[in-house]
């Protein structure tokens, strides 16, 4: 993404006229072939705006998407779907009911027109077979299935035109805790057979942390924090970033109730604060943070976006 950005008009209520709601705001972020990036931050952050201009379902106001280092227009939608697909979160809303998996699975192929059609139904059957599926539910209505099964079928559904990319919207947050793992760990192995690169788009701290190598986290439209997952975990740079993993219910009874420093509510995007926009719940911010909008700094240790911040040293 090459400084993208996505306004939308909204009403500021009777009498008050309307307004430009800045969703994503000169974002630029780059995913690398192989890799799980993580994205995360609260909701109404801009993540599903993001993931919506990279899969082509929205233009953005201003800005490019390059994939392969080529601008891709929101009007090719074939060659987008064939390099990035995405993974919906509720697989009990996603799926058509009326559908069976095997129609479910084929579809996209047929909206792209992609493969003869005497070889989709093998197609099929080979993506059922890597999403660990038997060949037998192809005949199966998605209520005649469990909850993970379902998720299996939508990621089935997005495997079968062979993407490079996969966008992943909360895959697992809909399912049981005793099916997440097993989604989680399909997801991690398809990456490695396959050579798969992942948007990981999660509230889920403890699920980015285990599937990402690097860690993207938005706030009020903007990416403030780029690092990799390990060093993130173990040393945020942005007070955003640390205040949002010190919020973490954690399961260790001795670990106490965790420090929810985001004590006060998400702004609201329609009247961002000056700024930094996270001044008013930032525990540093001086009055610098509240005239002035910090640099983005992009250094050896990622992206940073913080008065406080000093670039990283390059590596020996
Ligand atoms: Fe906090 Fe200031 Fe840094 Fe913003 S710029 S995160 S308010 S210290």
């Amino acid at each position: 993404l090459r400084n993208v950005s996505r306004q939308f008009k909204v009403s500021r209520g009777l009498m008050k006229g309307s307004t430009n709601l800045k969703a994503v705001d000169d974002v630029s972020l780059q995913l690398r072939r192989g890799e799980v990036l993580g994205l995360v931050g609260e909701s109404g952050c801009g993540k599903t705006t993001l993931s919506r201009i990279l899969l082509g379902l929205m233009p953005p106001s201003s800005g490019e998407v390059l994939v392969g280092g080529e601008p891709m227009s929101a009007a090719d939608r074939k060659a987008r779907a064939r390099r990035i697909q995405p993974v919906f979160q509720d697989p009990y809303s996603s799926l058509n009911p009326r559908k069976t998996v095997s129609q479910i699975v084929s579809a996209p192929l047929e909206v792209h027109d992609v493969g003869a059609p005497g070889d989709r139904a093998r197609v099929v059957a080979e993506t059922l077979d890597l999403v660990g599926l038997p060949r037998r539910v192809a005949d199966s209505y998605p209520g005649q299935m469990s909850g993970g099964q379902r998720q299996r079928v939508a990621i089935a559904r997005a495997l079968v035109m062979r993407p490079e990319v996969m966008i992943c919207d909360e895959p697992t947050s809909a399912l049981d805790v005793s099916v997440q793992s097993q989604i989680l760990n399909l997801l991690l192995d398809l990456q490695k057979e396959l050579g798969l690169t992942y948007l990981l788009i999660s509230h889920n701290l403890a699920v980015v942390e285990h599937l990402a190598n690097r860690v993207a986290v938005m706030y009020l439209g903007r990416i403030v924090e780029v690092s990799e997952t390990a060093k993130l975990f173990a040393g945020p740079r942005h007070p955003y970033a640390e205040a949002l993993l010190a919020s973490v219910l954690t399961p260790d009874p001795g670990m106490g109730v965790p420090d929810t420093q985001l004590g006060l509510a998400y702004p609201n995007p329609i009247d961002p604060p000056s700024g930094c926009a996270f001044h008013p719940r930032c525990k540093a911010a001086t009055d610098l943070c509240k005239a002035r909008r910090p640099e983005t700094i992009r250094d050896a240790a990622g992206l940073v976006e913080c008065h406080l911040a000093t670039p990283a040293p390059l590596p020996a």
